[in-house]
């Protein structure tokens, strides 16, 4: 007898950005048929054509794969993909508002189009068909779309929540080997069916954790909370060790061999970015807001990382004054981090923003993200393919993203290109003997001053 467990499940998934995409190509890489759907044509268009619409290492490669053996495709066809489909993923954008909280337009728009395409969909047993939210939202909004769902002529079927702990750069390893699965339920069926889709990924025993919506909607933005609270932190100590002349790199190397402490996630830098971090604690802010309850350390981690965002333009400013005009100033890396092309929020807008409210010329260059770069500033930058080719006739250089190969360049190039050897580095990459034996005048995070 074939049970449900032994098929292959057919899923939707709305929304094929970062989560949605890997999500639906991770699930099809696991034998599932699945259908992404999106609302944005040109996204559909370019999947439909064989290419992404984003970058992330690996995943082209998965999705075409998949595509061909016909496990995986592309529509903005919403109705048909969700009446043909047992699981429906919700991983749309929950970005923030206005006022700061996350703004959950899209996921209402989606949970009531579900709902419109289900309806006349004769009911089965609990679990056979369940929306999954694996988008970021704030407690009560699993309960909020099973209402709108039930509202909307859908009481047979189920709500659930996923939430989604992969990082860009690392997407398809982190979904296919998460440290953790956790889903939001309020019936055992409901659990049993996330746990078998799961169940291929979690074959190094990695735990399957079921739980309320509410503490697995929960579940996210702590995560998330403690990770920026870390670099908040770090970077506070930093600040402190450049007024006192001691190296947060010899520091953090102090702490990190505690146990207790350890080494992950305490690198000083230019600021967290990104499309999660700065959101989701102001979304905290907000949960918090609503119910009367305090949150000082995460106001505090918010306040920390604007400021932060500041300190590589400060050295700037300390160093060649506050007129710029004249300067040029050469960026390497755009992105929020390495191995992705996503710039919200990323720190090197921040810089950039100041530079040239100051006056300067800036060369920039990113190995992905230039042409999201683009889109925003237009001929307001310079571009330039290549790392030492931004360097050209520049006064200095400020690193914001530390993309591998600006690790171990070629200094005597650059510091033949430079028309100044003047480098700020935002993510503490280099060396500072290697900096003096090459004569830079080098300003990193947190390092202090010079003896
Ligand atoms: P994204 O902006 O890259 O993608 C969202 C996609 O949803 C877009 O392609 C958009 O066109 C589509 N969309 C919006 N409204 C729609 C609608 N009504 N119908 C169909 N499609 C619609 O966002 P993302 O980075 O993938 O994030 C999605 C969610 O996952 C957010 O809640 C985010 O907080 C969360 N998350 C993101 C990450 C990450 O690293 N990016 C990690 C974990 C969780």
């Amino acid at each position: 007898v074939i049970t449900l467990k032994d098929c292959a499940v057919k899923i939707a998934v709305v929304g094929t950005g970062y989560v949605g995409l890997v999500t639906g190509t991770c699930l099809a890489e696991s034998g599932n048929d699945v259908i992404c759907v999106d609302n944005n044509e040109k996204k559909v268009q370019t999947l439909n054509e064989g290419r992404l619409p984003i970058y992330e290492p690996g995943l082209l490669e998965l999705v075409q794969r998949n595509r061909k053996e016909a496990r995986l495709s592309f529509t903005t066809d919403l109705q048909s993909a969700v009446r043909q489909s047992r699981l429906t993923f919700i991983a749309v954008g929950t970005p923030q508002s206005d006022d700061g909280d996350a703004d959950l337009s899209a996921v209402w728009a989606v949970a009531k189009a579900i709902a419109l395409a289900l309806k006349d969909v004769p009911p089965g047993p609990p679990g056979s068909r369940v929306v999954v939210v694996k988008s970021t939202v704030p407690v009560g909004t699993n309960a909020r779309v099973a209402q709108i769902l039930a509202e909307n002529g859908c009481p047979h079927v189920d709500a659930a929540s996923n939430p989604e702990f992969l990082k860009e750069g690392a997407a398809i390893d982190d979904f296919m080997k998460p440290d953790r699965v956790v889903v939001g339920v309020r019936k055992p069926e409901v659990a049993e069916a996330l746990r078998e889709l799961y169940t291929p990924f979690l074959r190094t025993e990695r735990p399957f954790l079921a739980m309320t919506p509410e503490s697995s909607e929960m579940t996210k933005y702590v995560a998330n909370a403690m990770l920026a609270t870390k670099i908040s932190f770090i970077n506070e100590m930093a600040n402190l060790c450049d007024k006192l002349s001691a190296d947060i790199n010899d520091v953090r190397r102090g702490i990190g061999h505690d146990q207790r402490i350890g080494f992950q996630f305490l690198f000083p830098g230019p600021g967290y970015g990104g499309s999660c971090f700065p959101k989701d604690i102001r979304a905290i802010l907000g949960m918090g807001r609503k119910v009367g309850q305090p949150l000082g350390m995460m106001q505090a981690v918010d306040d920390v990382n604007e400021a932060q965002k500041q300190v590589l333009f400060q050295k700037v400013r300390a160093h060649f004054g506050d007129d710029l005009k004249g300067k040029t100033v050469a960026v390497w890396g755009l992105a929020f981090k390495p191995r992705t092309d996503d710039v919200r929020e990323a720190p090197a807008l921040v810089l950039i923003d100041s530079l040239l409210a100051h006056g300067a010329a800036v060369r920039v260059h990113d190995p992905e993200a230039m042409e999201n770069v683009r889109a925003t500033y237009g001929d307001k930058l310079i571009y330039c393919d290549q790392p030492y080719g931004t360097l050209e006739g520049a006064d200095a250089l400020a690193i914001v993203t530390e993309w591998q190969h600006f690790r171990t360049p070629d200094f005597e190039v650059m510091r033949r290109l430079l028309r100044t050897p003047v480098i700020f580095d935002g993510r503490n990459i280099y060396d500072q003997k290697v900096m003096d034996q090459f004569g830079f005048t080098y300003y990193a995070i947190g390092r202090g001053k010079r003896k």
